[in-house]
C-alpha cells in the first residue's frame, strides 16, 4: 500500500488520477488533496477518498471547507495557504506527489516533495520550465523519483531501455544509440483555421481541444502550441539533451503520444486512447502496470494518421519557446511567467488571441539573456516578467 498526495487535486489531471486510484483501493492509499477555491469539489473527493489532510490555499474556501467536513464528521484536518502546500507535499507519511498544479504556483511544493526524496509524479510541466537545471540538481542530490505524466514524455519514457529509465537526467541518450525525441501534437484546435482569422478567436473556440479534455490553460497552450514549447523545455530537462536532438511533429489524430527514433533505424513509440489515465496509471504503478478505464485502442476503427511541420506563421509560440529553450534559464522562466499572464487576460477577455504571442515575444526580447542561477533570482526573475506583462497589458487597454 502507498501513500499518496494529490496536489491539484480538484483539477483535470487530479480527477483522473483520482479515477485510476478508485480502481485500486488495495495498492494506494490517499493522504491529502489540495485544491486553491473549489470547496464542493474537495469536498466531494474527501467524502469518497477520506484522506488525512486536505489543502485549499485561499483561506475562506479553507474556513467553508472546514465547516462542511465538520458538519459530515469527517476526520480529515484542513490546512489553508501556499506553505501548507509545502508541508503536505514534504510529509513524511507520503510516498508519492502527484503534482498536478497549474503554473507557477505549483514549483515551491514541487520542489519540497523532490527535497524529501519522494516518488513526484510530473504533471505541471510548468515547474520544471521555470526551474530547469536547479529542479533536475535537486532530484539528484535528494535521491528523488521523477515520472513524467505529460503524455509525450510519458510516452518518450516507455520508449527508451530500461537502464536508462534508471535516470534520463544525467546519462546521455546517444550513449544508448538514440539519435532523436520525436515529440507529437495534435495542432490544436486552429490546425486548419485561416490565418486571417486568427485575431477574432474567442477564449470558448481556444478551449475547445479537438482530441483531450484538459484545464483551460493548457487548452489555450494547446491552441497556440505553447504547449508543445513548454514540453520541448520540459524533455530537454527530463531527458538530458539538447534542442537539436528533439523535432516536434503535429500528429492530428493524438494516437501516438511520442517516439524515440535510434541510429539503426528503428523508431519506437507509444500509442493510446487521448487519455491521461494512462500515463497516470504507468507512473502510478512503474514498473508494474494496473488496470484503468481506458477503452483499448481498436485498430480496425483508427482513422489514418497523418504527420507534419508545424507552421512558424501559425504558431509563433512555439517557436519563441524553442529560442528561449537555446537562450537558458532566464528566458525559459520569464516565457512561462509571460505566458501565464498573457493567457489569463485572453480567458478573460482582455486581449485577442494573437497577442498571447505578441506578449510573449516581448517579455523575451526584454528578459532573454537574464540569468537566473537560483531559487531567489528564478522566482524574482518570474515576478519582474508578470510585472512587465501586467505593465504591457494596461499599454493596450
Ligand atoms: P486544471 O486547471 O484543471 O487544475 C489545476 C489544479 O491546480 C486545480 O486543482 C487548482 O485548484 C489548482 N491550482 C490552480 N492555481 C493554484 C494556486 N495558485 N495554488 C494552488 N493550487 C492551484 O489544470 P490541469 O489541466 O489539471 O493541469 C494541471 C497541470 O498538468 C498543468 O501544469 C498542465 O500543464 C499539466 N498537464 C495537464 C494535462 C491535462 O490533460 N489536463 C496533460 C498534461 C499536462
Ligand atoms: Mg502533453
Amino acid at each position: 500500500m502507498r501513500s499518496l498526495v494529490i496536489l491539484g487535486a480538484t483539477g483535470s489531471i487530479g480527477c483522473n488520477t483520482l479515477d485510476v486510484v478508485a480502481m485500486h483501493p488495495q495498492l494506494y492509499q490517499v493522504l491529502g488533496l489540495t485544491g486553491a477555491t473549489q470547496v464542493e469539489k474537495l469536498f466531494s473527493q474527501i467524502q469518497q477518498f477520506n484522506p488525512r489532510y486536505a489543502v485549499m490555499t485561499d483561506a475562506q474556501a479553507a474556513h467553508q471547507l472546514r465547516q462542511l467536513v465538520k458538519e459530515a464528521g469527517l476526520p480529515t484536518e484542513v490546512w489553508s495557504g501556499a506553505q501548507a502546500l509545502c508541508d503536505l507535499a514534504a510529509h513524511p507519511d507520503a510516498d508519492i506527489v502527484m503534482a498536478a498544479i497549474v503554473g507557477a504556483a505549483g514549483l515551491l511544493p514541487t520542489l519540497a516533495a523532490v527535497e524529501q526524496g519522494k516518488t513526484v509524479l510530473l504533471a505541471n510541466k510548468e515547474a520544471l520550465v521555470m526551474s530547469g537545471e536547479l529542479f533536475i540538481n535537486k532530484v539528484q542530490q535528494h535521491g528523488a523519483t521523477l515520472l513524467p505524466i505529460d503524455s509525450e514524455h510519458n510516452a518518450i519514457f516507455q520508449c527508451l531501455p530500461a537502464q536508462l529509465q534508471q535516470n534520463t537526467a544525467t546519462q546521455k541518450l546517444a550513449d544508448f544509440g538514440i539519435s532523436k525525441l520525436l515529440l507529437t501534437g495534435s495542432g490544436g484546435p486552429f490546425l486548419r483555421k485561416a490565418l486571417s482569422e486568427f485575431a477574432h478567436i474567442t477564449p470558448a473556440q481556444a478551449v475547445a481541444h479537438p482530441n483531450w479534455v484538459m484545464g483551460q490553460k493548457i487548452s489555450v497552450d494547446s491552441a497556440t502550441m505553447m504547449n508543445k514549447g513548454l514540453e520541448f523545455i520540459e524533455a530537454r530537462w527530463l531527458f538530458n539533451c539538447a534542442a537539436d536532438d528533439i523535432q516536434v511533429v503535429i500528429h492530428p489524430q493524438s494516437i501516438i503520444h511520442s517516439m524515440v527514433q535510434y541510429t539503426d533505424g528503428s523508431v519506437l513509440a507509444q500509442l493510446g486512447q487521448p487519455d491521461m489515465r494512462t500515463p497516470i496509471a504507468h507512473a502510478l504503478a512503474y514498473p508494474q502496470r494496473i488496470q484503468t478505464n481506458v477503452k483499448p485502442l481498436n485498430f480496425f476503427e483508427l482513422a489514418d494518421f497523418s504527420f507534419s511541420k508545424p507552421e512558424p506563421e501559425r504558431y509563433p509560440n512555439l517557436y519563441l519557446a524553442i529560442a528561449a529553450c537555446g537562450y537558458g534559464q532566464g528566458a525559459t522562466t520569464a516565457l512561462n511567467a509571460a505566458n501565464e499572464i498573457a493567457v489569463a487576460a485572453f480567458l478573460a477577455g482582455q486581449i485577442s488571441f494573437t497577442d498571447i504571442a505578441r506578449l510573449n515575444q516581448a517579455a523575451l526580447g526584454r528578459f532573454a539573456t537574464v540569468k537566473a542561477p537560483d531559487l531567489e533570482s528564478i522566482l524574482d526573475l518570474d515576478q519582474q516578467a508578470r510585472a512587465y506583462v501586467h505593465d504591457q497589458l494596461k499599454k493596450v487597454s
